[in-house]
This record gives structure tokens, C-alpha cells and sequence, in this order.
């Protein structure tokens, strides 16, 4: 399958708080796999926020969520330090498949059972269409501007491949995307 296919989200929102987990949950998704960067808080903040860690934790009542991010331990761990209940997968190497496995087998969880959620369509989109996860949902960064060099560069490729899918999948380009690329 061609790449531009591959980073079509199912849904796009503008924060985790935008999601419909009821429906989510209809669909049979049983575990939320976060990304942090840019989808929970920006790279700029250290720690997860009170309001946003109780949100979390509420919906690791209805779900088994996980923090999974691209990036080192260090960081990881201190930005979720308080989570008490939800486990994280640092250095997840998205979109390879690697980290994705192990945050599977860390919530015994299957494929059809899980909703992937991230800001970024070369990594967590990509990553869960690879995987073959059941749900993909595209959230707009939290504040771009703070985008690490490697992530400007994604986002670059990220407009090469929705003008493809504008080009080839306007029906899909209309439901899913156009809203992410106007904005
Ligand atoms: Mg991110």
C-alpha cells in the first residue's frame, strides 16, 4: 500500500479532550495508547498538568490507557511521574511497530482493541496504520511552535502526503484531513 494511504487517520480532533470516547468504546476499543509530546502537553512543559492527569486517569476507569512516546526515559518518566495508574513506554521508536507490541502486551490488549492517538501522522498515524490498530485519531499539536527539528521536518512531509491524498482520495481528504490542513 502506498505511504499517503497509510497516514489517514479515522478521525482528526483538536484536543484529546475533543475525542468521543463513548463511541469509541461502542466500537469495542478497550485501551487508549497516548502519544505525550505535542498530544498530551508541548515539548516546552516537564510535568502533566493536574486537570490533564485527572482527565487521564478518569478515562483509565472506562479504558487501560498508555502514555507511549518517541522520546528517552528521562523524559518520559518525569513528565508522567503522576500518572500512578497508567504505565508508559518510552523511546518507542514510532511508527516501527516495536513500541506499539510491547505497550500491547504491557495492557493485554489485542490489535482490534485499540485506538492510537497522536499529533503526528508520520509517526503515530503511520504507525498505527502499520500495526493494523483498529482506531487512529489525529490530534492537533498542542503548540506547534515548540516542534523539535526532527518533527518540523515530519510535518513538512506530512503536507507532501495530504496534497496526495487531496489529489487521489478527495472524498477521504474532505472528511478526514482538510480540517487538520486549513487549520
Ligand atoms: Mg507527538
Amino acid at each position: 500500500m502506498r505511504i499517503y494511504k497509510k497516514i489517514i487517520p479515522n478521525e482528526y480532533v483538536l484536543s484529546i479532550k475533543d475525542i468521543d470516547y463513548n463511541n469509541l468504546a461502542k466500537q469495542g476499543i478497550k485501551a487508549l495508547f497516548f502519544d505525550l509530546d505535542n498530544t498530551i502537553i508541548p515539548y516546552d512543559i516537564n510535568v502533566i498538568p493536574e486537570d490533564i492527569k485527572d482527565f487521564l486517569e478518569e478515562l483509565n476507569k472506562e479504558f487501560k490507557v498508555l502514555v507511549i512516546s518517541n522520546s528517552r526515559k528521562k523524559r518520559v518518566k518525569f513528565a508522567t511521574q503522576n500518572l500512578k495508574s497508567i504505565p508508559y513506554v518510552k523511546f518507542a521508536r514510532k511508527p516501527l511497530k516495536f513500541g506499539f507490541k510491547k505497550g500491547l502486551k504491557l495492557l493485554n490488549v489485542k490489535l482490534d482493541e485499540v485506538c492510537i492517538i497522536g499529533d503526528q501522522m508520520m509517526t503515530d498515524i503511520l504507525g498505527a496504520n502499520r500495526l493494523k490498530a483498529k482506531y487512529a485519531i489525529l490530534v492537533h499539536p498542542v503548540k506547534q511552535r515548540s516542534d523539535h527539528i526532527f518533527t518540523r521536518f515530519n510535518r513538512k512531509l506530512e503536507m507532501l502526503f495530504i496534497k496526495k491524498v487531496k489529489r487521489k482520495m478527495p472524498e477521504t481528504y474532505e472528511k478526514v484531513l482538510k480540517a487538520y490542513a486549513e487549520k
